[in-house]
This record gives C-alpha cells, sequence and structure tokens, in this order.
C-alpha cells in the first residue's frame, strides 16, 4: 500500500562525488507525465522550463500503442487507426500496471477494453496481440516502457542530444507494485527513473514555483489540486510552505473522466444517426471508433466555442454523417459526471481537516479542466473563489517533474525542493476486539505515534501487538499487517502492567511497531513493508467507503463497548459492595446477588460483544435492583435511613 511513497530531496543533494572526489553535476534529466490516456515531457532549458512538442506539433501525446502487420505504431498513429484495428490497439496501461490479473478493478477494466488481457503463470496480465500475423505477448510495464521511447525520443529530437535520465510522475495513490512497475517500465525504455514522484505534487511544484513562493516562506499555502483527465478524476490537498510540498489528503474517482464524456457524446450521436437513417451503429466497432474520435474533437471544440460541428464520410454502410452540438446540450449531456467530482473534494478537504475558505489556491489540472462547465461548478462550491489558470491543465505534471529533475540536477532556484506525503488509512493495534487508532488517516510521514497499553487479563504471562490498517472499530475489519508477541510479564491484576507501544514511519513509508514494557528492558519489534499484504488504492477506496456506511454501525458498537465495560465495573462494585458488608447481609440476600452475578457473567459469556447497549444497560439495571434491594434490607436492619449505601 505504498500510496504514500515519500519522496524527500535533502538539501545538499544537489552534486555528487565522483571516485576521484571532486563533484560535478548530476545529469539533467526530462520530466515525463505518463498519464492514463495522454503523457507529456518537460525539460529544463535556459533557465526555463519547457513543453516539449511532438512530431506533430502536439503538446501532450496519447498514451497508445498498436500493433499492424507490418508496424508498430505510438501515440497519435496508434490513436487514429484505433477504430480500424480494435483488438490490437492497446490504451489504458496504466490501469493494468503493477497489478494483479485477478484484482477486482482489473476484471472490471477488462471488460470494457477491446484487447485481450490474459493471466500469465504468476498471476501478473498480459496484453495479447497480433503483430505481423503472429500472435505477441506483453505486459503492461513493457507497453508503458513503449510511450516511455516515445516521450524520450521526442526530447531527443528537440535537445539534439540522448537523453538517459527522467523523473516519471504517478498517481498519489500508486501502492509500491505501481511505483516499482513503473520504474520498471523505465528500464525497459533504457531510461534511469531518478525519481517517481506524486503527480499532484508535481502539479503543486509547477504552481508554487510559477508563483515564486519565495514571497511567504511563513505562512503554509494549502493547494487544492483538482486533476480531471482522461479517465481519472483525483483531488488532492498540497501544502506548500516556502519550497516544502506536503500532500495532506488525495481522494477521486478512478474511472471519471474525459472519456466518459465522449461516451455520452457518442451515445448522443449514434441515437441521432440511427433516427436520421434507421442503421444501427452498434457491434461496428470501427464505426463507433471513428465517431469517438470526432465526439472527443468536439468536445474539445465546446471548451473554446459555443457550438461544434461534427462531420464523418462513410461513417456507416456508405452514409455519411454530420451534425452540430451546442455546449449547453454537451453539459446537459454530462451533468450528473461533471457533478460527480464535487463529494471527493468535500472528503478531500475533510480528511485534510480544512475548510473551503482555508484553501488558498484552486489549481486545474487535466485535460478534461478546460470544460468551462466543470469550473463554473468547482468555482460555484468554492464561492466564487478564482481558481487559478495560470498553468496549462494538461502541461502543469510535466512541468512540476522537469523542476524536480532540475532540482535533482541541482539547478539554482529548483535544489531545495522537499517533498512530504501522507498514510492513506489509519494504523492501529488490536486490543481485546477493538482496533486502537495510533497513527490516524492522513497523517504526514515520516513520523513517529505512541500509546500506552496495557495488560486485558489478570497474571497475563504474555502479551500479543496485532498491527491493522483502516477505519473501521472492531480490528476484525481492518486489514491485518501483522504482529509480534512479548513474554515474561510478570504476574499481576489485569491493567497493572503497562507497554508502551511505538508507531514509527520512515520516508520511505515503512512502519516499524514496538513495544516495550514500560520501565524494563523487555522490548520487541516488527517491520511492515509495502510488500506484506498492505492495500491497493481500491481496497483503501472500500475500506474507506465501508466505514463510512457501517459509521452508524460502529457508533453502536462502540456504545455498546463501553456500556459492557460499565457493567463489568459494577459487577466488580457489587462484588466487593456484598464484601465489604458481608457482615450485616444475610446469608439468603447473598446468594440473591451471587445469582445474579452469575446470571449476567453466563449472559456476557454467551453475549460476547453482542453489539447493543442497551442489553448491557438493562443487565446493569437488573443487578442495581438487586443489590438495592439488599442494601435497603441492610439498612433497614440496621435502623439506617438514607441511601448512602446505595450504589449506583
Ligand atoms: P490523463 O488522464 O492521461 O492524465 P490529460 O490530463 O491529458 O490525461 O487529459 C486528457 C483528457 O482531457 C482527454 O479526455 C481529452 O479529451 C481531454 N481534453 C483535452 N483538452 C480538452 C479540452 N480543450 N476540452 C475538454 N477536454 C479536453
Ligand atoms: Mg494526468
Amino acid at each position: 500500500m505504498n500510496a504514500f511513497l515519500s519522496n524527500l530531496v535533502k538539501k545538499g543533494e544537489s552534486s555528487w562525488k565522483n571516485a576521484t572526489g571532486s563533484s560535478r553535476p548530476k545529469p539533467l534529466g526530462i520530466g515525463i507525465d505518463l498519464g492514463t490516456t495522454y503523457s507529456c515531457v518537460a525539460v529544463w532549458q535556459n533557465g526555463l522550463i519547457e513543453i516539449i512538442t511532438n512530431d506533430l506539433g502536439n503538446r501532450t501525446t496519447p498514451s497508445w500503442v498498436a500493433f499492424n502487420e507490418t508496424q508498430r505504431l505510438i501515440g497519435e498513429a496508434a490513436k487514429n487507426q484505433a477504430g480500424m484495428n480494435t483488438t490490437n490497439t492497446i490504451f489504458d496501461a496504466k490501469r493494468l500496471i503493477g497489478r494483479k490479473f485477478n484484482e477486482p478493478t482489473v476484471q472490471d477494466d477488462m471488460r470494457h477494453w477491446p484487447f485481450k488481457v490474459i493471466a500469465d503463470k504468476g498471476n501478473n496480465p498480459v496484453i495479447v496481440v497480433t503483430h505481423k500475423d503472429e500472435e505477441k505477448k506483453f505486459s503492461p510495464e513493457e507497453i508503458s516502457s513503449m510511450i516511455l521511447v516515445k516521450m524520450k525520443e521526442i526530447a531527443e529530437i528537440y535537445l539534439g542530444k540522448e537523453v538517459t535520465d527522467a523523473v516519471v510522475t504517478v498517481p498519489a495513490y500508486f501502492n509500491d507494485a505501481q511505483r516499482q512497475a513503473t520504474k520498471d517500465a523505465g528500464v525497459i525504455a533504457g531510461l534511469n527513473i531518478q525519481r517517481i514522484i506524486n503527480e499532484p505534487t508535481a502539479a503543486a511544484i509547477a504552481y508554487g514555483l510559477d508563483k515564486e513562493l519565495t514571497g511567504y516562506n511563513v505562512a503554509t499555502r494549502n493547494i487544492l489540486v483538482f486533476d480531471l483527465g482522461g479517465g481519472t478524476f483525483d483531488v488532492s490537498l498540497v501544502a506548500v510552505q516556502k519550497d516544502a510540498f506536503e500532500v495532506k489528503a488525495v481522494n477521486g474517482d478512478t474511472h471519471l473522466g474525459g472519456s466518459d464524456f465522449d461516451t455520452r457524446l457518442v451515445g448522443h450521436f449514434a441515437a441521432e444517426f440511427e433516427r436520421k437513417h434507421k442503421k444501427k451503429l452498434d457491434g461496428n466497432p470501427r464505426a463507433l471508433g471513428r465517431l469517438r474520435a470526432a465526439c472527443e474533437r468536439a468536445k474539445m471544440n465546446l471548451s473554446m466555442n459555443k457550438e461544434a460541428r461534427i462531420e464523418i464520410e462513410c461513417l456507416f454502410d456508405g452514409t455519411d454523417f454530420c451534425s452540430t452540438i451546442t455546449r449547453s446540450r454537451f453539459e446537459r449531456l454530462n451533468l450528473d459526471l461533471f457533478e460527480k467530482c464535487l463529494p471527493p473534494v468535500e472528503k478531500c478537504l475533510e480528511d485534510a481537516k480544512l475548510g473551503k475558505t482555508d484553501v488558498h489556491d484552486i489549481v486545474l489540472v487535466g485535460g478534461s479542466t478546460r470544460i468551462p462547465k466543470v469550473q463554473q461548478l468547482l468555482q460555484d462550491y468554492f464561492k466564487g473563489k478564482e481558481l487559478c489558470k495560470s498553468i496549462n491543465p494538461d502541461e502543469a505534471v510535466a512541468y512540476g517533474a522537469a523542476c524536480h529533475a532540475a532540482s535533482l540536477a541541482g539547478i539554482e532556484n529548483f535544489k531545495d525542493i522537499a517533498l512530504v506525503d501522507v498514510t492513506p488509512l489509519s494504523l492501529g493495534i488490536r486490543i481485546v476486539d477493538l482496533s486502537v487508532k495510533v497513527v490516524p488517516r492522513n497523517t504526514t510521514i515520516p513520523t513517529k505515534m505512541f500509546e500506552i497499553i496495557v495488560t486485558s487479563e489478570d497474571n497475563q504471562g504474555s502479551i500479543v501487538f496485532p498491527v491493522f490498517e483502516g477505519e473501521r472499530y472492531l480490528a476484525k475489519d481492518n486489514n491485518f499487517l501483522g504482529e509480534f508477541c512479548l513474554y515474561n510479564i510478570p504476574p499481576g491484576p489485569k491493567g497493572s502492567v503497562k507497554f508502551d507501544v511505538c508507531f514509527e514511519i520512515d520516508a520511505d513509508s515503512i512502519l516499524t511497531v514496538s513495544a516495550k514494557q514500560t520501565g524494563t528492558n523487555n522490548e520487541n519489534q516488527i517491520t511492515i513493508t509495502q510488500h506484506n499484504g498492505r492495500l491497493t488504492k481500491e481496497e483503501i477506496d472500500i475500506m474507506v467507503k465501508e466505514a463510512e456506511m457501517f459509521k452508524a454501525h460502529d457508533e453502536e458498537f462502540k456504545r455498546a463497548v463501553k456500556a459492557k465495560i460499565v457493567l463489568e465495573n459494577y459487577i466488580d462494585a457489587v462484588k466487593s459492595t456484598v464484601l465489604r458488608y458481608r457482615e450485616r447481609i444475610s446469608g439468603r440476600d447473598k446468594r440473591k446477588v451471587e445469582d445474579a452475578i452469575v446470571r449476567i457473567n453466563g449472559w456476557l459469556v454467551w453475549n460476547d460483544l453482542c453489539g447493543d447497549s442497551f442489553m448491557y444497560e438493562q443487565k446493569k439495571n437488573e443487578l442495581r435492583n438487586v443489590i438495592n434491594d439488599v442494601l435497603r434490607d441492610m439498612r433497614n436492619n440496621i435502623g439506617v435511613t438514607n441511601s448512602i449505601y446505595e450504589i449506583d
């Protein structure tokens, strides 16, 4: 689950010593935004960060790769022939990278792809295509490497020299496997990936340096990065203080973006085609592919103009198709999708513990934020606050990556950049059945947090420390990460032996949990890396969503646990009261109380954590009536009239 991979650029790392001890600058790398649908490359040159255009003069390049009888195509060339070669045209490789074949998200995505994906022996997804009349298999890393090669070549043509190093961006929620696989793609592409950095952080760097943040080096500036791309929506809260960029919280929707808007347009025009020409386009991938390409162009047009026209020759069965669409019709077709962008913004602010007015800047990232209606909804949400559009939304991420590359090369003005990230889920320890949070969700890493824990049974010889991540109240509903044990605990009543538990997460997001019996040298620990059973972004999302759904249930459970503890303490208090007045309470009354306690203890055994606070309160009332009757009798016997002996 390394959704919080930290990227710390330490000061003074700007140059390195070679074998002879003299210092020379590190090579200057390019910055690559390896997007799900489009990629972009930038470089620092002549004191400026420049976005590099591809051979067609475009500043972004489709992340598409295609294979046909004669050649392999990358970028526009691949995307443009998609309609004629659907099964051998690959896109969305980023959705597969670093994932296992049987992950639900992969299975779900596969249903929508025209190309074939199978599992290899290790349960990794493999894309199967026919190339030069032969079946060929490619890993997602290989497909991504082809896009990286294309971006590298674009830079090399522009710079007129070989490029060896690059900073590549990934979504903030990418786990360790996904980051590692992206690095592997770099290796396959013959690129040395100097750093993998988070996309929102890159955008914030681009924005921060653009605005010359040196002016406010004391106060923190909260930047909301709203990234609506081709197929994904990511919202992040990045706090910027001087040159330090800290991702405070992330949220979003892994299936929301420009291609959904294209799909709505395709549906609209396909229906119109059917109405006009009495011909159905369904089941004709070539026609649908060409219509989709025209719809994407029309959509882009509508960001600038109030009306767009589409014209496709021989769309189907020799029939041409021409039509127009207005911006307001396009907005009506997509309004529900646009509105889906706002709840994640709210959640992100909630997690960052910020109100709308605490946000200093709202930064637009991703090609789909060029849509005026999206901008308007976001601006209205922030009560009319101006949105930052000084950075080109499709270029900000690559721009920031190039700033980072410049920082690594020790270029003046860039070298002190420091990036910090957060934990995406709470981390805690199981005590009895509960998950006690030690590190709350969205805590900045590196971090070190402590908790004091006591024995839960009398004369407990050993204690286990099971470590969990998740937001639920009961440990069993969270994700188990590992456990360790402490032995040789001195005997004593429950609660009498204390342990100092420490959760430490380092800059590489490696968690070490240690426990020490207070005041002794009796200690043990466990180190949990991203590899042992930690969660994917989808699992995190599901857990967070479930936690919200189950909030009411969990609240009741919390009340029930409290009520249970109250009942148990009450039983102890009743027992000691009977003991204290044993001389004055009759044998019959003592048995009455004992019977009641046995009954309730029996009930407790059968109804352990029944999750209903009312039941515990009822049992307590039952016992209270018995003991108070007994105490009243005792008072009457000794002639005391007030109720000082009653216990509540
Ligand atoms: P990624 O999700 O790969 O990071 P981008 O941020 O480059 O991709 O966004 C790509 C999406 O933005 C595509 O769906 C594209 O159609 C859309 N897009 C690009 N320019 C515009 C525009 N002017 N108006 C509306 N949508 C646009
Ligand atoms: Mg993007």
